[in-house]
């Protein structure tokens, strides 16, 4: 399997001189098994790993696009998903409903006129739109198992889990611990994976003023999920726009203190297991 990311930053692109190493594209991450693809969440990045997949030597493409919720900075990549324009290949879409709307009118909504020329229509690469929920667990190839747990943010939120019989990963983003300590529910829901990717918006001190309550978890709270669900490897996610590449080398060593198998999330790395 190769974990990929194509966007790494929270809440809006971040372009510029200052975040060229960790990179400026929203949410996005990829998990290759052999020729199926999963992607986790359309921020962004998405439209990197269309051009990824355009430059391989394939007519068809099979794959699912796991959404964690519809913010912004995780859907808005999917009008830019060329290989989702090519009726020749084959992606599912599941996310939740949302206030019981179904997810394709909420991803169709930001398709329409006056906001985007082209409509969710024409997108004939996407199969269909599938409603998954919190607790759910899918097999979404023979083996290789996909779930589901709530996590705490505006407007909701899940995260998602990997089961394979070569390794398991887990992407738990937008999320904020309660205030007490890390939230065993996620921990539980960790446990032992081999990566585990973590939201790390924000520091220790923003939790303490204005942000609390914003929906995110801080660097060192990605720390001690990781220490406490003993997973092999830690990626610092969801980026704040404001960090700089020095503002997260920064936090990254500090991180590295509670659990050393710490690293940044950032475009184009990979990991292969
Ligand atoms: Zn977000
Ligand atoms: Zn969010």
């Amino acid at each position: 399997m190769i974990l990929r990311f194509w966007g790494v930053r929270g809440s809006i692109p971040t372009p510029g001189r200052d975040t060229i190493i960790v990179g400026g594209n929203t949410t996005c991450v990829s998990l290759r098994l052999d020729d199926y693809i999963c992607v986790f969440d359309a921020g962004t990045g998405l439209r990197l790993l269309g051009q990824y997949l355009a430059n391989e030597n394939s007519d068809c493409w099979q794959g699912s696009i796991f959404l964690t919720h519809y913010h912004w900075d995780h859907i808005q990549g999917l009008p830019f998903f060329a290989p989702a324009f090519r009726k020749e290949n084959r992606f599912r879409i599941y996310g939740e409903p949302r206030d019981g709307i179904m997810m394709e009118k909420i991803l169709s909504e930001q398709m329409q006129h006056p906001y985007f020329p082209v409509k969710i229509d024409n997108l004939q690469g996407l199969l269909n739109f599938n409603e998954i929920r919190a607790g759910d667990n899918l097999e979404v190839l023979p083996g290789v198992f996909v779930r589901t747990v709530r996590l705490t943010h505006p407007n909701g939120a899940i995260g998602y889990r990997v089961d394979s019989p070569k390794g398991s990963m887990c992407i738990i983003t937008d999320h904020e611990h309660p205030k007490k300590g890390i939230s065993s529910k996620v921990v539980d829901f960790v446990k032992g994976a081999t990566v585990l990717i973590h939201d790390a918006q924000y520091t220790p001190e923003d939790k303490k003023g204005l942000k609390a309550g914003w929906g995110h978890s801080s660097w060192e709270e990605a720390a001690l999920t990781a220490r406490k669900a003993q997973v092999s490897k830690l990626y610092l996610a969801h980026h704040d726009p404001e960090n700089s590449d020095a503002d997260l080398e920064a936090i990254l060593i500090k991180a590295k203190k509670i659990f050393p198998e710490t690293e940044l999330a950032m475009e184009s790395s990979y990991f292969q297991f």
